[in-house]
């Protein structure tokens, strides 16, 4: 198991977590069988989206003697009413379902106090108008919560509140997500008619949104990384079927990206998206299925797969155009990026020009001439 830090913490999480929805309603044995299995293979985090109370106090029993070892994402602003899940942007709400959370998972502390699910500009300004950022930032001081974070699927929202402390993102990561542009609207990404269009490529702006993630450092949990399953199937909005170990490689391939959620409804899933951990390179490799999908053109964007290698001077070139990327984006060397690109072993002023890389890059990406501009942006 690959694990990352939380942004700026030093919090590490492993690549692949699990998600809630397939613990809901069953049993304690079922519970513990499914964490001590995940454990095994190091899954180290969970996401707890749902306040359902049996759901916390299994989950707190289970973890109980690993407690400090074991990342949770709680989630400010949901509430449990009637045997029901909902979100509230009520403070004496959030407040009270908060302090119940904690109660229910037997702990002191969440390691990341997640505002759940703005979707829209509108419901951000509620959340500040309401207390509830600041609600969340009083957590944080009494430790309450380690890390501030929030979940969306709108690119324009998920902008804007990096700006105001938000530490840890959860967002909504896919190839077919990643092509449609941020809306109000988020029911249009699970519309198979959405799909219906030629696409050019990668929504700027959800480009723009990781490269900014990674230059301020916050960090990207990632859920629906499966497309709800759909992404899976012959019915997937691409027209043609991925693998999990496809998916959670293309999540972990975007920037700033530390851990895929991965919804686990059995057992048989949840090994499913393991087998990630022991993988071979070219079953990681998404490139050559995004590469067939029709009615999409990925021309020209290089999308950090590594199907180019290998380079013929061992070059990481997915990592260079990451950095190169990120430069650009920003119009100067951010200090962090420049670190980054220093610890690579091998950097853009060993290329060759080979052409090898280019030959088998299935995006006619023009790797020798961003290697030039990494030389130049870099120095080396
Ligand atoms: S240059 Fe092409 S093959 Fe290489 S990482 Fe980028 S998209 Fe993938
Ligand atoms: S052209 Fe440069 S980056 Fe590509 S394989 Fe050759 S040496 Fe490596």
């Amino acid at each position: 198991m690959e694990y990352r830090k939380l942004g700026k913490s030093n919090i590490e999480v492993s690549v692949i977590g699990f998600g809630c929805e397939g613990f809901l309603n069953k049993s304690l044995e079922y519970t513990k069988e499914m964490f001590d299995f995940a454990r095994s293979y190091g899954v180290n985090c969970m996401d707890l989206y749902s306040p359902d109370p049996d759901l916390h106090k299994r989950v707190g029993q289970v973890i109980k003697e690993y407690r400090n070892e074991f990342i949770l994402q709680g989630h400010i602003c949901t509430k449990w009413a009637d045997g029901q899940y909902s979100a509230t942007r009520n403070l004496n709400e959030v407040i009270n379902s908060f302090e119940t959370q904690l109660r229910n998972l037997d702990t002191d502390y969440l390691d990341i106090g997640m505002i759940h699910y703005v979707d829209s500009l509108e419901t951000w300004q509620q959340v500040i108008d309401n207390g509830i950022l600041d609600y969340a930032k009083s957590l944080k001081e009494q430790e309450k919560i380690k890390l501030i974070g929030l979940s969306s699927h709108n690119p324009i929202v998920a902008l804007e509140v990096i700006k105001h402390g938000i530490e840890v993102l959860m967002f909504s990561v896919n190839p077919c997500y990643d092509l449609l542009p941020g809306d109000d609207d988020c029911e249009a990404l699970f519309d198979a008619s959405s799909y219906e269009k030629e696409f050019l490529n990668f929504d700027p702006l959800r480009v723009q949104l990781y490269e900014a993630c990674q230059r301020e450092g916050v960090a990207i949990t990632v859920m629906k990384a499966f497309g709800g399953g759909e992404l899976l199937s012959e019915n997937s909005p691409a027209k043609l079927p991925l693998t999990p170990t496809e998916c959670i490689h293309y999540a972990l391939t975007r920037p700033a990206v530390v851990t895929v959620f991965s919804g686990v409804r059995s057992k048989d899933d949840l090994e499913k998206s393991l087998y990630y951990c022991n993988s071979s390179d070219s079953e990681k490799d998404y490139a050559k299925v995004l590469a067939k999908l029709p009615k999409i053109s990925w021309e020209g964007s290089c999308m950090y797969c590594g199907h180019c290698a290998p380079c013929a001077r061992k070059i990481d070139i997915a990592s260079v155009t990451k950095f190169l990327n990120l430069c650009i984006a920003q119009n100067e060397v951010p200090e962090t990026v420049r670190e980054h690109y220093k610890a690579l072993k091998y950097h853009a002023s060993d290329c060759i020009e080979c052409g090898a890389c280019e030959k088998r890059c299935p995006f006619s990406v023009k790797i020798i001439e961003n290697m030039k501009k990494a030389k130049d942006i870099f120095g080396y």
